[in-house]
């Protein structure tokens, strides 16, 4: 194999986002290779967006990539190339130090929703079952795991009960917390194509931002940031009062439903919607668009998930599928759409802090035992949750946590309090970056560098946000010494003497491997043999007697302890930070349309700068007002925590007393003052540990050059 595809034409998967659109590669004979969306692909029948087009630009050119292993013997000498063995060997001696000295708990894994499924499985494992500590968490923690507890709480596991299909037929899409149209740009060509159909379809869209999304919206709910409990609440109230629920549906298949009304009717709907800063009559009309629909849908992202309290929204917007008996129906669910191309993948091995393979609990003794059996762990699997992705920030401030391995992500920029970040990274005593490119600002604290095989470079799985598997081939070998990151873990996991335990010839004897533990499971597919989904392509979880599974629940029998699933009551009050008078305004952030998480890919592609090339503040007239700011002024916009600086957009696309800054530049090819996390706050889910992006206390000044 070669830096050259060896065949005329592949079919892969877009590596970017949770939609999981189908891809065919051709090479154009040239050394380019062509992009296209793949027609057959279920998921993206043949569309893709800006980011998925020009993927080729990404996948050949090897400009900043990573080529040779580095280290550095201290932090005051620059890095040198060095041998995988030398790279390899010091990084085992330094694990088996600190774990001797000062336990399994003082090291670490933070990994990323872009590894493919059998990357994921092989550093669970070794974490888990081999070192004795679950300290292994992932970037996904940032976007999805308020959705998880919010699923498990409501319908018993962690499972998007839908389909793609689904946004074809429903004909009520209650949009919260996403703007699709830039994040998920080809579920929402669906939606819209849906639309274009049949008129009647309604989109109501929640969102503080007048966004893409919400500017095509039937109805556009622009709430007051961390209000959207006390919203999906009165909702609730207006559909029990005028009896559009499904009153059979809650009686026969639901639990909850007195302490859950208690809840909804805290408030009346007109407290409520002063309190979230909307009309009456749009809360009212909200709710008739729902009742009025034959599938209704409800799809969130960030916005809901990236709160301190994520989870009470997640379970309050599961409520109206539950109230209104929406659900296991073809075009009616709640939907949690992914961020990345794999979270969900990372789900299914259980590669979180809190999880064990195939959605087991980590605080269930019978779970732990059968994958202790089956892993033939060397030592028993600890029953307390590891570290997650702050509180690893917290462990390497203060001493508990000594060395960390970074696969594939880049916490410099895209974690909260970048600062403390950094703080966190000089003192550890080890830091191991691994990743493919020499964007990240990450390295820049590292002891040790890993260069590892990109997207098209390596062969395995990964799941979309609609559960379809797909397989992912190999079609370029990786440049210079650059190696698969399953390749690199079995190696270390030899050198650390488990060598026996991590023997797999191939990604396909892992995936053999992984399948089994899902046997029996909600998301079984042990009968989804390696072959059968290369030669399908990609399939839908749970695999049963030769098929996938579009939509779960059918039967609306719910995996909890009753078969019932649960409506939750919660409080609405939101503990963010508090605003002050030296902090006025809530700041949110958020993606733009053409850029991907820290832009350490899409940030080189130049037809992806023309849209959008440098940060900006949006900011309301009467706040810019206020503070003499007039379109483009440079401003700082500074919290408890730190500083910004970015070009103003004078905009009442965001509310009075809001405004929003994009959440991917970094220092790299920037200035440090771009980096949106020097100020987000380190606060997060109690529940999710999902940190609290949405919501922090700023002031906005004219910059003043020193
Ligand atoms: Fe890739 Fe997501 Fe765009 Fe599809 S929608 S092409 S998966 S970035």
């Amino acid at each position: 194999m070669s830096r050259r595809p060896n065949e005329t034409e592949h079919k892969t998967t877009c590596c970017y986002c949770g939609v999981g659109c189908g891809i065919v590669l051709t090479d154009k004979g040239n050394g380019a290779l062509h992009v296209r969306g793949d027609e057959t692909h279920p998921s993206s029948k043949g569309m893709l967006c800006s980011k998925g087009m020009n993927l080729h630009y990404t996948a050949m050119d090897d400009s900043d990539r990573l080529l040779y292993p580095q280290m550095r013997m201290n932090r005051s000498m620059p890095m040198q190339r060095v041998s995988w063995e030398n790279a390899l060997d010091r990084t085992a001696r330094i694990f088996n130090r600190l774990i001797g000295q000062y336990g399994p708990d003082s090291v670490g894994f933070y990994i990323s929703g872009q590894c493919l499924t059998e990357e994921y499985y092989v550093i669970n494992k070794l974490m888990k079952g081999f070192v004795g500590s679950n300290n292994i968490d992932t970037n996904s923690r940032l976007c999805m795991s308020s959705a998880v507890v919010g699923y498990k709480m409501t319908l018993g596991e962690d499972s998007v009960p839908v389909s793609y299909e689904d946004l074809d037929i429903a004909d009520c899409f209650f949009v919260a917390g996403s703007n699709a149209a830039w994040a998920h740009p080809v579920i929402w060509r669906r939606m819209e194509a849906n639309k274009q159909r049949n008129p009647e379809v309604k989109i109501i869209v929640v969102d503080p931002r007048r966004t893409q999304t919400a500017s095509v919206a039937d109805l556009h709910l622009p709430l007051r940031p961390g209000t959207d409990v006390t919203l999906y609440l009165a909702l609730a109230r207006i559909l029990i009062e005028n009896g559009w629920i499904d009153r059979d549906f809650i009686h026969d298949h639901t639990e909850g439903f007195d302490t859950f009304r208690e809840a909804a009717f805290r408030r009346t709907v007109a407290e409520a919607a002063d309190a979230c800063g909307l009309p009456e009559e749009d809360l009212r009309l909200a709710a008739r668009y729902i009742h009025a629909s034959r599938g209704f849908m409800t799809l969130w992202t960030m916005g809901l998930n990236q709160s301190v309290i994520g989870v009470n929204k997640n379970v309050s917007l599961i409520a109206l599928n539950l109230l209104t008996g929406r659900i296991g129906k073809p075009g009616n669910g709640p939907f949690s759409l992914t961020g990345q191309p794999n979270a969900m993948g990372g789900r299914e091995v259980g590669g979180l802090a809190n999880l064990l393979p195939a959605h087991r609990d980590l605080g269930n003794a019978g779970h732990r035992a059968e994958i202790e059996r089956f892993w033939q762990a060397p030592v028993p699997i600890n029953p307390n949750p590891g570290l997650t992705a702050t509180e690893m920030v917290d462990a390497l401030l203060d001493g508990r946590m000594k060395a960390i391995w970074i696969v594939c992500t880049n916490p410099m920029v895209s974690l909260p309090d970048s600062d403390r970040v950094a703080r966190a990274l000089q003192k550890a005593r080890l830091v191991v970056v691994q990743d493919v490119s020499s964007r990240s600002d990450t390295l820049a604290y590292a002891d040790i560098v890993l260069p590892a095989a990109t997207w098209l470079e390596k062969e395995g799985t990964m799941t979309n946000s609609e559960r379809r598997i797909t397989h992912l081939p190999k079609v370029l070998d990786p440049p210079g010494e650059a190696r698969a990151d399953a390749e690199i873990i079995l190696d270390f996991a030899g050198r650390m003497g488990w060598g026996e335990a991590f023997s797999y010839e191939s990604p396909a004897d892992i995936y053999a491997e992984h399948v089994k533990t899902t046997a029996g499971t909600e998301c079984d597919i042990s009968g989804l043999s390696y072959a059968i989904l290369k030669e399908r392509r990609s399939i839908q979880w749970p695999f049963r007697n030769g098929e996938g599974t579009p939509r779960l629940f059918t039967d609306h029998r719910f995996p909890t302890p009753g078969g019932r699933a649960r409506l939750v009551g919660v409080p609405d009050e939101n503990t963010s930070e508090p605003l002050s008078p030296d902090y006025p305004l809530i700041l949110t952030t958020g993606r733009i349309r053409d850029q991907w998480h820290t832009m350490t890919r899409s940030g080189k592609v130049n037809k992806l700068l023309q849209h959008i090339s440098e940060p900006f503040l949006d900011i309301h007239p009467d706040d810019a007002a206020e503070r003499g700011i007039t379109e483009g002024t440079v401003v700082v916009v500074s919290g408890r925590r730190g500083q910004v600086r970015a070009k103003a957009r004078i905009t009442d696309e965001v509310r009075p007393g809001v405004c929003f800054l994009p959440m991917h530049f970094g220092k790299i090819g920037g200035d440090v003052l771009n980096r949106t996390n020097n100020l987000t706050n380190p606060l997060f889910d109690p529940k999710s540990k999902e940190p609290d992006f949405k919501f922090t206390a700023v002031e906005v000044v004219r910059y003043v050059k020193p």
